[in-house]
């Protein structure tokens, strides 16, 4: 027992702490690449034109209410996103062997995911890239797991995948470890394996009786299009393993705050869905007892009326927008002549970069030129805008010099 007066004060959680910074800063040229959310090039936030109207279609409707939804959400919201995440044709989906169950979000998705695995089938050690985004251990370790580990991922020196250190740390794993795998667009690092690269860590996984569970925050974001960026999740369940993905809505259909998640399970054998869902039913029940029903609405709105998911086309303005800032800034570098090699810039994908700058060279950038970035070096790359990409690069070059 810990008396609440005797109580140590928390650490900061640092993207919130940068973001809060960044809003107290006075200075007129002040630029954000600190959180991630995305901004239009005027840097404001955006509620896709599809969103909009769906929501004014919902507030419309008078057949509609608030009543509770049933403990694992909108079965048109969920059984969409599964099909969204999989491929409509997925033998998992045509077999009955994948189902989905909204969530809190993709943080929620997590949460529910690992607590299932955690208390009800004993799993208890869980392997995390390095780095990671840092809410993966910290979600892991509340939902009863007990032994964090990392698996190598990022080669600084190079500025690329360290695969060799990847599949090495995963032969090390104790069977029914499970492994937290970015679907796309890994946070930070904008890195993601090929599809070759994709082969090897599966046919690892598979050998050594791991248990993958994909964290899906950016489908849509890293390409353009929702199929491509699935390829991986895809891939593993064509594969027949048994895994989850949870998966967010928050930065695709820019419903961050509507709390829009679901969890897919796919399982090896149609007769265990039944009891799993149970079981499900159960870990939700005890956490928050049922979802919200407004953002889940929306994105099953969407993707069950083929003319509104035409209309999606949003996530790939969402992504173009951000290609284009990444070339701009990797062609503003390379003019400039700044020291070092800026082609990561535009190899990763994805919302964020990481740029390398050391954490010394970030204080530069927030205390001379109120630019605010994560310690790591990762921006966000929708904080650059065409208006400030300018400043920025000089910042930068005149930083790394
Ligand atoms: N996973 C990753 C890798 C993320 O980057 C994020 C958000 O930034 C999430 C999960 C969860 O996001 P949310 O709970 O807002 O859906």
């Amino acid at each position: 027992m810990c008396g609440i007066n005797s109580m140590k004060l928390g650490p900061p959680i640092e993207v919130f702490a940068v973001n809060k910074a960044y809003l107290d800063d006075t200075h007129p040229d002040k630029v954000n690449l600190s959180i991630g959310a995305y901004r239009t090039d005027e840097g404001k936030p955006w509620v896709l034109p599809v969103v909009r109207k769906t929501e004014l279609q919902l507030a419309n409707d008078e057949t509609l209410n608030h009543e509770y939804l049933p403990v694992l959400g909108l079965e048109a919201f969920s059984s969409a996103a599964t099909s969204m995440l999989l491929g409509a044709d997925h033998s998992a989906i045509l077999e009955g062997r994948a189902f989905g169950v909204q969530t809190l979000s993709g943080t929620g998705a997590l949460r529910v995911g690992a607590e299932f695995l955690a208390r009800q089938l004993g799993y208890k050690t869980f392997y995390f890239s390095q780095p990671t985004w840092e809410n993966h251990r910290l979600v892991f370790l509340n939902s009863g797991f007990t032994e964090p580990r990392e698996y190598r991922y990022w080669d600084a020196n190079n500025r690329t995948l360290d695969l060799n250190g990847f599949l090495e740390d995963l032969q090390g794993a104790p069977e029914n470890s499970v492994i937290i795998l970015h679907a796309c667009a890994h946070n930070p690092t904008g890195c993601d394996p090929t599809h070759e690269q994709w082969e090897k860590i599966a046919q690892v996984i598979e050998e050594k009786k791991l248990f993958p569970f994909f964290d899906s925050a950016y489908q849509g974001f890293a390409s353009g299009e929702l199929e491509k960026d699935a390829w991986a999740v895809r891939y593993f369940a064509s594969r027949g393993l048994e895994m989850v993905c949870a998966q967010s809505f928050a930065k695709n259909f820019g419903l961050y705050n509507e709390r829009v998640g679901n969890i897919t399970v796919i399982l090896k054998d149609k007769q265990d869905l039944i009891p799993v869902k149970s079981q499900l039913t159960l870990t939700v029940r005890g956490m928050y007892s049922n979802p919200p029903n407004h953002g889940g609405r929306i994105v099953a709105t969407v993707l069950n009326n083929p003319q509104l998911y035409d209309e999606k086309e949003s996530i790939r303005t969402m992504a173009n927008r951000i290609l284009s800032m990444r070339s701009g800034l990797k062609e503003r570098l390379q003019r400039l002549g700044t020291p070092g090699t800026w082609d990561h810039i535009t190899s990763q994908i994805g919302m964020f970069s990481y740029t390398g700058l050391s954490p010394r060279q970030v204080e530069h950038l927030v205390n001379n030129y109120h630019i605010y970035l994560l310690k790591s070096g990762r921006i966000n790359m929708c904080g650059i805008s065409t208006k400030n990409i300018d400043y920025v690069a000089k910042a930068i070059n005149e930083t790394v010099l």
